[in-house]
């Protein structure tokens, strides 16, 4: 089934400098764009090139491609507070440095945060408000482990919550899913909404891997949150069986028992086999699946309301495949373009021997969230 299919993009998001440094001797920021290898993990070009793989492949022709405003300084307060965002600002208007654990930042990265930020709202609204059937918003920086008030692992705003909060008070949608299938822990979406029941919070994540040493599966919210956040940490190695295993087994019946009004993924691709910075063995045939999965569970909840967002993925030459698949998966659309190593991830998959224990793991936790 084609759909109407939104990508939110803008160039200036591919400008956030996470490595402090210079072109020639012109310091990077604001009109200086960084160089193309900065030689940092979170590097510009994973996503720049996921969108030239979709430019070159023709998807973008059938494509709804947007820029968005950034959001405002009144709405980051919706989820951040103002001693944070003040030292962030200040940072950023004075050359940059570490604003937190792994949140290096350049000049000008407050205007482009609020920027990605924006391009989540963005794809939100015209999806809730059914201008488009979905939408996929190429968010750099990403927002996944952001708190409240501190920058932690590559993220300076929390984009999806932002993005949430503000659809609440401008549009008025009720319960939101959010679905993190990044590598690593979606930790802060699950403080941000811990003691919540009107946002429900999944991540799949390898177990101990980021925040370091993180499991989280007994964290399960609390107050009127309890029940209401889930965690299925998988071991380093997990492939695609046990991935789609875990979205059959319980992703998909806890959307089920929580009848979501709109479907949010923070989608990071850094599970891919090829990432430097997980142990995980998916393939672009994995993002495609589950993305399939998850846009049948929205057509079936929630007449198809479903964003992704774009998190982690470290992989220059492969996250453009993965990306491609999940664009061709939600718009509905199949581009001539072959993943080149899509054979090899598959022969390289964890054998039934092994995979037995990782659906033991998953079938407990299963029971223990009565689903
Ligand atoms: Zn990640």
């Amino acid at each position: 089934m084609q759909r109407k299919t939104g990508f939110f993009f803008d160039e200036l998001c591919f400008w956030h400098n996470s490595a402090l440094q210079h072109v020639v001797t012109f310091p990077v920021g604001r009109w200086v764009q960084p160089p193309s290898n900065t030689g940092h993990a979170e590097s510009p070009e994973t996503k720049r090139r996921m969108k030239n793989l979709m430019d070159v492949s023709g998807l973008n022709r059938s494509l709804y491609l947007r820029s968005a405003e950034p959001l405002d300084d009144a709405t980051l307060k919706l989820v951040h507070t103002e001693a944070y965002l003040q030292r962030f600002k200040f940072m950023s208007d004075n050359g940059g440095g570490i604003l937190g654990p792994e949140a290096p930042m350049g000049q000008g990265s407050y205007e482009i945060a609020k920027l990605s930020a924006g391009l989540t709202y963005a794809a939100v609204e015209v999806v809730l408000n059914g201008e488009l059937d979905n939408a996929y918003s190429l968010s750099r920086p990403p927002g996944h482990h952001c708190l409240p008030d501190r920058a932690m692992g590559f993220c300076f705003l929390a984009n999806i919550a932002l993005a949430i909060e503000h659809a609440k008070e401008k549009v008025g949608v009720g319960r939101v899913a959010v679905i993190d299938w990044d590598v690593h822990h979606g930790n802060g979406t699950q403080h941000i909404f811990w003691e919540r029941d009107d946002v429900l919070t999944i991540s799949l994540h390898q177990d101990g891997c980021y925040p370091e040493g993180y499991s989280g599966e007994n964290d399960i919210g609390a107050g009127e949150g309890e029940g209401f956040n889930i965690n299925i940490p998988l071991m380093a190695g997990a492939g695609h069986n046990s991935y789609l295993y875990a979205v059959e087994q319980i992703v998909l019946p806890a959307l089920q028992r929580f009848q979501p009004e709109l479907i949010i993924v923070a989608c990071g691709y850094d599970a891919n086999a090829y990432d430097p910075l997980a142990r995980m063995q998916l393939h672009s045939g994995s993002f495609r699946e589950m993305t399939h999965k998850i846009q049948q569970a929205a057509d079936e909840l929630c007449h198809g309301k479903l964003v992704m967002v774009h998190e982690g993925g470290y992989t220059e030459a492969y996250v453009p495949f993965c990306g491609l698949a999940v664009m061709e998966e939600l718009s509905g659309i199949r581009t001539e373009v072959n993943d080149p190593i899509l054979n090899a991830i598959q022969l390289q998959q964890p054998k039934e021997r092994f995979e037995m224990f990782q659906r033991q793991a998953i079938d407990e936790l299963k029971s223990r969230f009565g689903l």
